[in-house]
């Protein structure tokens, strides 16, 4: 597949459709969209950027792009981890989708209708102000610029995804212009004036062909997501443990008796010691445990986020917790205490969207997340193989992990911390998310928002039949293969040299 570059009468003719101001090919402000990308470890740079202002004016830009055969990828807050920037040569047209940003609440029928540019911080604020029982499903700990489009075309994690699930699950219904500049609606919204109230509209429903495709199947312009209802009582209660099982196994018990106590912890997370430590620059915390352990730190943990009716449910809550807990401590013999956490790293844990995740930058510069799915009760082993490997090529064995949907699956998180400026650091990680990725889809887990360049085609190479038919479903929305080339490992050769699975 040969692209082209995006000339100037492409220029002239995006300006026609955009107006002046929303279009541009200054090398800087091009690279500002790079520096958006903060994880996106091989991206190329854009050629040009444009703003569309609506649905009809990124129809018009697809048109114009298939005419001159330029690769189009749209972004939103930018911070999937630079997988919004272009993946092959030459970039070509970048469309930042930040313009469109009016959001509906239906509190009636329990759905926000967002466009991609409605930022999570902005949307939590208005909720707040105006829907204070009720709470859109944003991103965790993603920055307040993400959107919550953005998280739900990534299949993401929400504030609730402990319960609800990830965030794709969430959507009622989309508006779509394919990449040969068609519409296209899903869900119930496939008829005229009908509300978005039944996903599965008139049937069968394809919306999954454009959740998890990370902007390769068609443009979203609008989406519509469930929001969740907003109780008051809430707190944040931690245990801690000295092996990944004494913090998996005992979340397994709270989460699988749906319709209990699980129902109220929204978010479940955990991680290890190492989380602490590389939220500071290298040179000024100490790296050995004995300081951790010394103010109170467990090696491992999970954190139980909860949200109750009245303080009574809260309390019951919590108490079913403990007991969990106690009787995990007398099967096993082990010791999981429940840690005492300050009022401020409550606070800090229920503000939203928190900002958590954002310091890890600080330990050396460079920070990847690297995010995979597996049965809940497989993250362990799947910890334990991380944090060898990162032992092994000399990164701090930074390990997240979070339950989704009641703890059916497991998002298992490396934080690789990195100095960036250290020679063939990039090749080291390569090498480093090589090795773990042929290991861990021979064991079965799947890795989610896939690098184009390693996951990409490591597990389509496994799962060739799968990838036949996203080849030939992608052909057939896109028949130039012009949008996000390369983010799916389509077309195939520009992004790796492992045989073709589609040609074998
Ligand atoms: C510090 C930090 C913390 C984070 N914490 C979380 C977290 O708690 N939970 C979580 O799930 N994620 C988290 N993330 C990842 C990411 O920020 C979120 O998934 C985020 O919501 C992505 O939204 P965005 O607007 O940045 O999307 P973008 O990066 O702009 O886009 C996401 C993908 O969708 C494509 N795309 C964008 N707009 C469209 C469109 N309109 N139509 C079609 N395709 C489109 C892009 O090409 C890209 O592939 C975190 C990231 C950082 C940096």
């Amino acid at each position: 597949m040969e692209y082209n570059k995006v000339t100037d009468e492409v220029v002239k003719k995006l300006v026609a459709i955009c107006g002046e101001d929303n279009v541009t090919t200054s090398e800087p402000l091009r690279h500002s969209y790079m520096a958006r990308g903060i994880m996106g470890l091989e991206a190329v740079l854009p050629e040009a950027v444009v703003r569309p202002a609506n649905a009809e004016e990124v129809a018009k830009v697809l048109v114009v792009a298939n005419e001159n055969l330029s690769p189009v990828t749209p972004a939103a807050g930018g911070l999937s981890g630079g997988f919004a920037l272009p993946a092959i040569e030459p970039g070509g047209i970048l469309m930042d989708m930040t313009r469109m940003d009016k959001m509906e609440v239906d509190v009636e029928n329990r759905v926000m209708i967002v466009e991609p540019g409605v930022k999570s911080g902005d949307a939590w604020r208005i909720f707040k102000t105006n829907y204070p029982e009720w709470a859109p499903p944003i991103p965790d700990g993603a920055p307040p610029a993400a959107t919550v489009l953005g998280d739900a075309i990534e299949r993401g994690f929400s504030l609730v995804t402990g319960v609800y699930g990830p965030q794709a699950d969430m959507i009622m219904g989309l508006e779509i212009v394919l990449p040969n500049g068609e519409m296209f609606h899903t869900g119930s919204w496939a008829l005229p004036g009908a509300k978005p109230f039944y996903r599965w509209g008139v049937g069968p429903n394809p919306d999954g062909l454009f959740l998890g495709s990370q902007g390769s199947m068609g443009i979203i312009t609008k989406a519509a997501i469930k929001m969740v209802p907003h109780p008051h009582f809430k707190t944040v209660v931690a245990y801690g443990g000295e092996t990944w099982d004494d913090i998996i196994v005992p979340a397994w018990e709270i989460s699988k008796h749906e319709m209990g106590i699980g129902e109220r912890t929204v978010m479940v997370q955990g991680g290890n010691y190492e989380l602490v430590m590389t939220r500071w620059p290298k040179e000024k915390v100490p790296i050995d445990y004995e300081f951790y352990k010394k103010i109170g730190v467990d090696k491992k943990w999970m954190n139980y986020e909860c949200w109750a009716w009245t303080q009574e449910e809260l309390d019951f809550t919590l108490k079913g917790i403990d007991q969990v807990y106690k009787d995990y401590e007398t099967k096993t013999q082990r010791l999981t205490p429940k840690q005492e956490l300050h009022p401020k790293q409550v606070a800090s844990r229920l503000k939203k969207p928190n900002k958590i995740a954002i310091p890890y930058a600080l330990w050396q510069a460079g920070f990847l997340f690297i995010t995979w799915y597996c049965p809940w009760l497989e993250s362990p082993k799947m910890m334990e193989e991380y944090c060898a490997a990162m032992a092994n090529h000399g990164f701090p064995e930074t390990m997240w992990v979070a339950s989704i949907d009641h703890a059916r699956q497991a998002i298992v998180m490396p934080i690789l911390c990195f100095d960036s400026t250290e020679e063939g650091i990039y090749d080291k990680i390569r090498e480093f998310n090589l090795e773990t990725t042929k290991s861990f889809l021979k064991k079965g887990w799947i890795n989610y928002r896939p690098d184009p360049f390693v996951h990409a085609p490591e597990t389509f190479t496994k799962t060739k039949e799968y990838y036949k038919m996203l080849v030939k479903f992608r052909k057939v929305l896109d028949p130039n293969l012009i949008l996000h080339p390369g983010r799916l490992a389509i077309p195939w050769g520009s992004v790796t040299n492992l045989p073709n699975p589609y040609e074998e």
